[in-house]
Order: C-alpha cells, then sequence, then structure tokens
C-alpha cells in the first residue's frame, strides 16, 4: 500500500489536472419541534432532556411526520430551483451507531422530495450554474462527545437531544472545478436558505454541515476520475483547505504512477491534511428499504403553490435588481445583500433618503464599521434606517458637511436621537454664512505666510494643508469644495 510519493504535487503537476467535486450538504431545518416527534428541536438544551420514545427509538413508538419540516424542505427545494416531486417515500437508512438509537435513519431514497435544481455561483470565468441534483429529508443523529469529561480517556458519552432533529441534504452534481467554486457554492446555498427561512446555517452550531466528493482528470479527457469523500467539513475555511490538500494529493499519486483508491477520508485542520477514515470495502451496506411506518408523502398542487407564492426574493434576483434599480456596482450590491436584514435596511435608507448611491455608501461604510465597533447587529442597530436617510438628506441638502454627517453618527449611535436633534444640542451644523468663512480664510492665509510662497510658486499641493487648517478652524463645518474654491480665489 504506501508509496514513496510525495504528498503534495508541484505546480506545473496541477496544472496538467482538473479537479471535479460535488458537494453533499446537510441543512437543519429551522423547526420548532423535530421531524417526526413533538420534542423540541433546539440547540444547548442540557444532554438527553429533548427526547421521548420516538426519537430514542423505543420499540413500538410510531413516527409522525412533521408538516412544518416538509414545508421548510420545499421552500428549501423551491429557493435552489427545483422540481418538488408530488409523491415522495421514506426510507429506512440501516446502519449501527451509538449516537443512533433506532439503529437506521429515516430518510428518503429513490424518491427524493426534489430533484433537478441550481445555484448560480460567480467564478472568475463569470457566472455559472451548479446542478442541484436532489433534495430529501431525513432525520438528524445525536452527537457522541469523545473528549471534555474526567474520564473521556474511557468513555464516550451520547447526548440524543439532536437526534430526530429535521435535516434537508441537498446534492450537487460534479459541476465544481476548484476549491473557491466549492466555497461560492456552498455561500451561495448558504444564504438563498437564509433569505427562504429554512435554516439560519449557524455552522457553529451544526446547522450547515458539508462532504465534499472530490476526484481529478486529466485536461481535456472526459472520463471522471476515482472520487473520494471528505466528511464533516464544518467551517468554509477548512472546505476550502480540504479541497485543495486532497486535490493535491491525488495529483501527486498520479503523477507517481500511483491510483487513487475510492474512500471516505476525514480532513485534519492541525497539520491542513486529510487522512483516510474507511475504504469502499469497509463501506456500509445501508440496506435500504421503505419506511413501513410512515405514508408516502404527498404535495398537493394547491399546497405548492400557496409556498411559491410566499418565497421572498431570492439573493441573487435582489443583487440583480440592486444593479438595475439603483445603478449600484455589482460589489456594492453583493455586500448589501450578505443577509435578508441588510438589505432591507439598505432599501430602507433609499426610500428615506432618494440616492442609492449615498445610501450604499453609508450602509456599507460608517453604519458596518460602527456596527462592528459596537457589537451590534443590523437587527439590533440603535439607528433606524429613517433616521440614517435623514441625516443623508441633512448633507443632501447642505444643512451638513459629510465630514459633519460622520462625526453625528456615532452619537446617533450612542444616544438614539435623530441627527436633528444632535445637531440642534450641539450647535453643529454646515456654514452658510460666506463672510463668516471668508474671514476665517483671510486669517489662515495671513497666519501661514511660508505655505503661502509656496503655493506661488506653483506647490499647488499646499492647498490641502489650507483647506486642513480651514475646516480646522470651523471644526468641519464648512463645506470643504467651498473652501478650497475659496482658497484659490484668495491665493
Ligand atoms: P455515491 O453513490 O458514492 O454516493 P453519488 O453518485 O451519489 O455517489 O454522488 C455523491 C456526490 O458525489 C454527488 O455530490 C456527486 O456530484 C459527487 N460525485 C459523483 N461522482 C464524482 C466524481 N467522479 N468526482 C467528484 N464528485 C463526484
Ligand atoms: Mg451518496
Ligand atoms: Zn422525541
Amino acid at each position: 500500500m504506501s508509496t514513496a510519493a510525495p504528498l503534495l504535487a508541484t505546480p506545473e503537476q496541477l496544472a496538467l489536472y482538473e479537479p471535479v467535486i460535488g458537494l453533499e450538504v446537510h441543512v437543519q431545518l429551522g423547526t420548532r419541534t423535530k421531524i417526526f416527534c413533538a420534542c423540541p428541536n433546539e440547540f444547548g438544551a442540557a444532554p438527553n432532556t429533548n427526547v421521548c420514545p420516538v426519537c430514542l427509538g423505543m420499540p413500538g413508538a410510531l413516527p409522525v411526520l412533521n408538516r412544518a419540516a416538509v414545508e421548510l424542505g420545499i421552500r428549501a427545494a423551491l429557493a435552489l430551483h427545483c422540481e418538488v416531486r408530488r409523491r415522495s417515500v421514506f426510507a429506512r437508512k440501516n446502519y449501527f451507531y451509538p449516537d443512533l438509537p433506532k439503529g437506521y435513519q429515516i430518510s428518503q431514497y429513490d424518491q427524493p422530495l426534489a430533484e433537478h435544481g441550481w445555484v448560480e455561483i460567480g467564478t472568475a470565468q463569470g457566472r455559472k450554474r451548479i446542478g442541484v441534483r436532489r433534495l430529501h429529508l431525513e432525520d438528524d443523529a445525536g452527537k457522541s462527545t469523545h473528549e471534555g469529561y474526567r474520564d473521556s480517556d474511557r468513555y464516550s458519552y451520547v447526548d440524543l437531544n439532536r437526534t430526530g432533529a429535521p435535516l434537508a441534504e441537498i446534492v450537487s452534481e460534479p459541476d465544481l472545478r476548484s476549491a473557491a467554486e466549492a466555497y461560492e457554492y456552498l455561500t451561495e446555498l448558504k444564504l438563498a436558505m437564509q433569505f427562504a427561512g429554512v435554516s439560519n446555517c449557524d455552522m457553529e452550531k451544526g446547522n450547515l454541515r458539508c462532504d465534499a466528493n472530490v476526484s481529478v482528470r486529466r485536461r481535456g479527457t472526459e472520463q471522471f476520475g476515482t472520487k473520494v469523500e471528505i466528511k464533516n467539513l464544518n467551517s468554509f475555511r477548512f472546505l476550502r483547505q480540504a479541497i485543495e490538500f486532497e486535490i493535491s494529493r491525488q495529483v501527486a499519486l498520479l503523477e507517481a504512477g500511483g491510483t487513487v483508491v475510492q474512500e471516505t477520508r476525514l480532513y485534519n485542520p492541525d497539520l491542513d491534511e486529510t487522512f483516510s477514515m474507511r475504504s469502499k470495502e469497509e463501506a456500509h451496506d445501508y440496506r435500504y428499504f421503505p419506511e413501513p411506518d410512515l405514508l408516502p408523502l404527498v404535495v398537493s398542487d394547491e399546497w405548492l403553490e400557496e409556498i411559491r407564492r410566499s418565497m421572498p426574493e431570492m439573493p441573487a434576483e435582489m443583487r440583480r435588481r440592486f444593479v438595475e434599480q439603483y445603478g449600484l456596482r455589482e460589489y456594492d450590491a453583493q455586500v448589501l445583500t450578505g443577509s435578508r436584514e441588510l438589505a432591507d435596511y439598505f432599501e430602507g435608507v433609499v426610500k428615506a433618503c432618494g440616492d442609492p448611491r449615498a445610501a450604499a455608501n453609508w450602509v456599507s461604510g460608517d453604519l458596518a464599521g460602527l456596527l462592528k465597533a459596537e457589537g451590534f447587529t443590523v437587527e439590533t442597530c440603535p439607528v433606524p434606517p429613517e433616521r440614517l436617510g435623514e441625516l443623508i438628506v441633512l448633507v443632501q441638502k447642505g444643512e451638513l458637511t459629510g465630514k459633519l454627517a460622520k462625526e453625528i453618527l456615532p452619537k446617533m449611535f450612542a444616544t438614539r436621537e435623530s441627527a436633528r436633534t444632535i445637531m440642534e444640542r450641539e450647535g453643529l451644523r454646515a456654514m452658510s454664512d460666506t463672510g463668516e468663512l471668508e474671514r476665517i480664510v483671510d486669517e489662515v492665509i495671513a497666519n501661514n505666510p511660508k505655505q503661502v510662497e509656496q503655493y506661488r510658486a506653483g506647490k499647488t499641493t499646499v492647498l490641502q494643508f489650507f483647506v486642513g487648517q480651514v475646516m480646522k478652524a470651523t471644526r468641519g463645518q464648512a463645506n470643504p469644495a467651498a473652501v478650497a474654491e475659496l482658497l484659490k480665489q484668495k491665493l
């Protein structure tokens, strides 16, 4: 088995191969209760408190399908442009593991809830559609804990709170061609799930989990290479790193005359390597058969239509609209659709001020900075969108300079007052009295004879120095463009 092949490929070797990647993503559905029983579907409860005979797999306990889980599954399917089957079938996937008390997982096999969808991603070569082969519903397993207890050297513990939590498994076509594309795909999928209200996709809570199938083939050839499945990639960074390592490992192996074996591997972030978990020979035979305790799942046309009508605008469409309707740059549209709350906030500001560009700059600039610095999110932002819009209007009308407005926003954060209230209390307003401004300009010129000489000798960059001095003297209340104009005249 052991070849003396180098672990990683050289850039020249890598260039000869094309990676082929398909992702299997598990999304935990944000229902109130589990998929086949009434136990709470919640994270963080004391171990083994959210359990009942159904999810514990007691003999004779019967599952009842949670309609809310099906509805979220359908929403997920529609968000990914899938066709929803009117009739799908649950199946038993049999295997033994301590966190699976029933001895089988209830999943869907040959008749999944939905098929034939796609996710659009941005690549260096432009936009590209990644096929979604299928989306099916299943129940989650519990969690084994192998460390963290006093006697963890001898025992493992099992928490069954998660057992029976509702999952949608989303299987992509092998359409991804790099680790970066896989990263994009997962990002886009996560965003679609959040917009559609399917799941918060919190990776730290395990609400979004990903397995990556990776193979490589010689550039110019058709036939796919043998794939390796990397399981349990629980962060975006690890997904990218694990795929990159795996591509390199496979290319190095092939270039050294070896062959890739079909197997399941795990990623070790500390070593930045994947290692073998089990080979094909050790793979489970799941002995799938139709679940005898559940009827086939039938989705009526009416229900499907009702859900379709309640679907919100998806991030990709929203991005396109922001570019077309508001004239935003692609990049800004991307940033501002980073969450539905952020997009709604931005549109609230646009509505209040009528200037989408200014709204985009304020929201993705000063506001985003303050939110981060002060530990707020858009949802808990102390400045509602109408108030930020009002601040922008004050700048538009010349009552505030941009500089003053930038000073006022943090005060609005701190006091939760309107811009106008703060302006009035602190006597902040743009200087409209030109006589007063002229006096200050004259004074600054008189006080800086050396710089005046430099300017007159042709060193025009000194103008910025003068503008700065005047702004300082007016406490930022003058309009810098007007100051520069006035200075030019006087100098
Ligand atoms: P399996 O039967 O081993 O589960 P599937 O055909 O069901 O394999 O595919 C599982 C996942 O692997 C899918 O996401 C699919 O896109 C991906 N996949 C299939 N073949 C390859 C390949 N040769 N290279 C990379 N990914 C692949
Ligand atoms: Mg599979
Ligand atoms: Zn239960």
